[in-house]
């Protein structure tokens, strides 16, 4: 089930800060507030959605499609040489904010995830 009072419910109606860097009429792009690395984007539905294994194909491929775009323009703004993706569903597949999210990483030759905080 889907609860609106998640805290990217509330970024998505304005009622908590964020950094916004995206938006088309389906999905957003917001900065991760504890990166794990120099770039770390997050980019969710505006549509209610829980995560994966509840969402619908338009919402996927509303998601993915700006992942793609995010992805490419992030190599060139933070200059990256590669692009990590993660996404977690429910508890135990290590999900903590319960509205469907990718996670865009900016990665450079050698380097290592932040640890989270
Ligand atoms: P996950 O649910 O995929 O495990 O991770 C949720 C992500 O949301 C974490 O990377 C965390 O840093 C991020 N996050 C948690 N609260 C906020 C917030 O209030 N604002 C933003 N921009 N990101 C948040």
């Amino acid at each position: 089930m889907y609860d609106p009072d998640n805290i990217f419910g509330k970024i998505l109606r304005g009622e908590i800060p964020s950094t916004r860097v995206y938006e088309d009429d389906d999905t957003l792009a917001f900065m991760d507030i504890m990166p794990r690395a120099e770039g770390h984007v997050l980019v969710i539905p505006k549509t209610p959605c829980r995560n994966m294994l509840d969402a619908s194909p338009e919402q996927v491929a509303a998601v993915m499609k700006t992942v793609q775009i995010l992805s490419r323009a992030m190599m060139v703004a933070f200059e990256a040489d590669g692009i990590t993706l993660q996404q977690f569903n429910e508890a135990a597949g290590g999900q903590e904010v319960f509205h469907l999210h990718f996670h865009v990483l900016a990665r450079h030759e050698g380097d290592r995830l932040w640890a989270p905080g």
